[in-house]
């Protein structure tokens, strides 16, 4: 056969003539077999190999041991389906070093349709390295490569598509509660998943397709050559139908779903960065929806997190700038009717945002460590304003709410005792609130903190009762004196007769624990009287009074001492 660099045409001939001598890029022309016909210079320069010795021979001469059988099967098959391959590929010079290479095969045909030559091209894409470098891209578990190579191939995609004009597409994707999968099931279990994601996602993609193990528990996608920001999403679609069978993994049925971020270049950012970073938040979002679901990346989702990010920075200085101030909400004695208590809630008087509520600030606060200096002023500031608020009167119970890292801090005990002693207040009148979550997460070291706790003379309510999973064991040994029963359960009361009975067997159980019963978010008086007529003591709700400013809660107290 006819070296296609015989063209017909003579201006063609130079031209490409000039191109193939000059191409930095190494090019080569084999027969319809496979058999190297020739070759530029750069193919000799980038594979160390003379044109002599490789002629006559498939460039399979190249192979390094870094792609099997399987690899070469599938490249040919995809490039007699197709008529094109791409991708990189792992080559081993003449002298025997490693080189990556971007390597593009297509096939020509003659005019009856019959594969006559193919020609490659590659290029010296990171230069030449060692095995023990080259090892540095590749993931050794799932075979994939890793995340440096993911960043080199996105950029290496981007501009492509940009010169191309194409559109490209980026998934990343995240296994759902992979953590909780490792830790329950053992990570002999946790490397299968891993694998088996890593199979499945290579299936669920084509052959031009790179699939990347980018994180512990995180794989990528480029998807090159897309028609429309829609192909995209059905395979995302595919890659979660995959997900949805279990998998038999150490005699278990695990369920592995995985929430998957989209970013299409060049419409969601024009460089890699942003296609990385908005296929991240996209990919966050989609764990907010829900397990096994995928989202394409908004511009609104980097307006959140710009927002969360201001309302951080503002959220730093909220202390110092007295912007935080403590709301109390009485708790009522349901026979007597009379306040005996208050829980102090968080405000956040935000110089443009106006009143900020607890639920939106305070995740950020533990999300940031925040929480700790916010905890401290709040319990101090409470134990102040609750001090003067009885005077030299009755007096009342103050409630403050501890966040978990407050629970863990090691010198929680002296910040206590020194509020009580600032403010002068003896140390029954305090009741500090944690979660049932919280408690049960290391009951015996939640023990622990709660008998130093108790060392001090103050009171311990557990919070939002029934919604965590209370081990009784633990709840008879733990020093406390009072559960709060959660909201949840209140709402419903007496009509949902589960609720009602879940409710009165709260109530049975810590009487018989030798604890005391509020209920928190009492609206309505039926709920009320269900409660006192169940032998629940005290109720917290708007019914009485919503959470108020301290010189309202002041007057209230007055008029009910
Ligand atoms: P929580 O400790 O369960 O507080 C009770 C929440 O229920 C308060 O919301 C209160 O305003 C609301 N509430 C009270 N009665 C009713 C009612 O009848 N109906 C309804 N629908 N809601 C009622 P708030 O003040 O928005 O606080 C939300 C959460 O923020 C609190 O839940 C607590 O977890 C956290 N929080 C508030 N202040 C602090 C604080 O100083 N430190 C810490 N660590 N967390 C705080
Ligand atoms: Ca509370
Ligand atoms: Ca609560």
């Amino acid at each position: 056969m006819n070296n296609p660099t015989n063209s017909n045409n003579g201006a063609e001939t130079a031209f490409f003539d000039v191109f193939f001598t000059n191409a930095t890029e190494a090019i080569f022309i084999t027969d319809s077999e496979g058999q190297l016909i020739t070759a530029n210079p750069s193919f000799i320069n980038l594979t160390g190999i003379e044109l002599s010795e490789a002629r006559g021979k498939a460039p399979l001469i190249l192979r390094s041991e870094f792609h099997d059988a399987d690899f070469y099967l599938a490249l040919w098959r995809t490039l007699k389906r197709r008529g094109s391959w791409k991708g990189e590929i792992i080559n081993k010079r003449g002298d025997g070093e490693i080189c990556r290479e971007w390597l593009s095969v297509s096939s020509h045909k003659n005019a009856a349709g019959e594969v006559t030559n193919y020609v490659g091209t590659f290029a010296d894409s990171a230069g030449r390295m060692s095995q023990s470098f080259s090892k540095h891209y590749y993931d050794s578990m799932t075979k994939l490569p890793n995340r440096l190579l993911l960043q080199d191939r996105l950029e290496f995609m981007i501009n492509h598509a940009r010169r191309n004009n194409q559109l490209m597409a980026l998934l990343l994707l995240d296994i759902d509660r992979f953590k909780m999968i490792n830790d329950t099931f053992g990570y002999e279990a946790g490397d299968a998943l891993l694998r088996i994601t890593a199979d499945r996602l290579v299936l669920c993609t084509r052959d031009v397709d790179v699939v990347f193990r980018s994180g512990d528990d995180e794989f990528a996608v480029i998807l090159e050559e897309i028609a429309r920001p829609e192909d995209a999403a059905k395979v995302a679609q595919r890659i979660l139908d995959a997900g949805s069978e279990p998998l038999r993994i150490g005699g278990h049925d695990i369920y592995a779903t995985t929430c998957i971020g989209i970013s299409i270049f060049p419409t969601d950012g024009d460089g890699k960065v942003q296609i990385l970073q908005n296929a991240e938040a996209a990919m966050r979002r989609a764990k907010e929806v829900g397990l096994n679901s995928f989202e394409h990346y908004k511009p609104t989702m980097n307006a959140r997190a710009m927002e969360r990010l201001s309302l951080e920075n503002d959220l730093r200085n909220a202390v110092a700038n007295s912007q935080l101030c403590a709301f109390y909400q009485p708790q009522i004695d349901i026979k007597s009717g009379r306040i005996t208590g208050a829980e102090a809630l968080l405000r956040w008087k935000h110089p443009n945002l106006g009143m900020v509520q607890p639920g939106q600030f305070i995740p950020i606060a533990e999300d940031t460590g925040l929480i700790l200096s916010i905890g401290e002023w709040v319990l101090r500031t409470a134990c102040v304003e609750a001090r003067k608020s009885y005077g030299n009167e009755k007096p009342f119970v103050i409630s403050v709410n501890l966040s978990a890292s407050q629970f863990r801090q090691q010198n929680l005990f002296s910040i206590v005792e020194s509020a009580l002693k600032d403010a002068d207040l003896p140390p029954d009148l305090l009741e500090l609130e944690i979660t049932e979550t919280m408690s049960m997460k290391n009951p015996e070291d939640t023990m622990a903190v709660l008998r130093k706790l108790k060392d001090l003379g103050i009171r311990i309510a557990i919070d939002d009762f029934g919604t965590g999973y209370s081990s009784l064991s633990y709840l008879k040994r733990f020093p406390i004196d009072t559960l709060k029963i959660d909201r949840s359960f209140i709402i419903d009361i007496p009509e949902n007769s589960r609720d009602a009975e879940i409710v009165k067997a709260i109530i049975t159980m810590a009487h018989s624990l030798d604890l005391s019963v509020i209920a928190e978010g009492v609206e309505m008086e039926p709920q009320a009287q269900y409660l006192l007529e169940n032998g629940c003591e005290k109720i917290q709700g708007y019914l009485f009074s919503p959470p108020v400013p301290l010189l309202e809660f002041e007057k209230l107290w007055a008029k009910h001492k």
